[in-house]
């Protein structure tokens, strides 16, 4: 999620330079929560995990940091009696969801086309941690009988997200497509897009039922009311920076009058309200 703030490489350094950062992943867990048959979701510290247990390996969705990897490898033999992790596949690109690529030796990683890309032109990067197998809308893998379909949607948190859907157990692990209950973040410097990030949110509500579990990149796992409420947030708030907008207000006057009470607690220390208003404010203009 922070990428946009600070490049790779400061992140980097900051993280082995000062004890304090260094010191933030001792106390962090690997929890797992089971989804469904050889399902969990695992929590630590950054974008939220899966695991699918099959019976050769285990497939993981994202990675967290390098200091985690041997903690998330731990947990994964530990839920598979002693399988090894052996596809890595990542949603998209922050460093919460990547930094781990290396450390935790996959002995595959996929993404979309536009995550290698951008991965790779980050020389800070390490090259074992690149993805070595892309593809660009779809596509589907099959692992002695459970299937994963990773889809691609258009640019919206960056330009390089996907979706992953587990056949057969209704449930979709979103990564940083929502955040739960929050305020989200768009990386408009990575191709992010405002209306794109709606209207796949969109999109994915005709997708689900009311029984689909979806994990989001970020906050507790949910379910397609929970998806529903991020979307009205996203629409009602921008209705109502747009309206300040036709009135004539100032940028500064809109983030003076705020988003009113209802969205007051989705407000949180990475993602404040006014980082929210400043976000919807460039967001693109309709064309018709
Ligand atoms: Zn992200």
């Amino acid at each position: 999620m922070m990428t946009r703030f600070l490049p790779y490489t400061l992140i980097l350094l900051l993280t082995l330079s000062l004890p304090v950062l260094a010191n933030r992943f001792a106390n962090v867990e690997i929890n797992a929560t089971p989804l469904a048959d050889n399902l969990y979701m695992l929590t630590g510290s950054g974008g939220n995990m899966a695991a699918l247990v099959t019976d050769s390996e285990v497939i993981l969705i994202d990675a967290q940091f390098a200091e985690l990897a041997d903690k998330i490898n731990a947990r994964l033999v530990e839920l598979s009696a002693g399988k090894a992790l052996g596809t890595l596949i990542n949603t998209h690109l922050h460093a919460d969801h990547v930094n781990g690529n290396s450390a935790l030796k996959p002995k595959r990683i996929i993404a979309h086309v536009n995550v290698l890309k951008r991965l790779s032109a980050d020389e800070s990067f390490p090259r074992s941690g690149l993805p070595g197998e892309t593809f660009e809308t779809q596509l589907s893998l099959n692992f002695n009988g459970q299937k994963v379909r990773l889809e691609y949607l258009p640019p919206s948190h960056t330009d390089g997200d996907i979706i992953v859907w587990f056949e057969g157990k209704n449930v979709v692990h979103m990564g940083d497509m929502m955040f739960e209950g929050r305020f989200l973040f768009i990386d408009l410097n990575n191709g992010g897009s405002v209306r794109g990030y709606i209207a796949n949110v969109a999109y994915v509500l005709d997708q689900i039922d009311d029984k689909t579990i979806v994990v989001p990149g970020h906050g507790q796992l949910t379910d397609k009311a929970g998806l529903q409420r991020f979307h009205q947030m996203m629409v009602t708030t921008l209705a109502i920076v747009e309206q300040q907008q036709a009135k004539g207000l100032t940028n500064e006057q809109i983030v003076e009058a705020g988003l009113g009470a209802e969205w007051a607690n989705w407000h949180w220390n990475f993602i404040t309200e006014q980082r929210w208003i400043n976000t919807l404010l460039q967001a693109e203009p309709l064309t018709l």
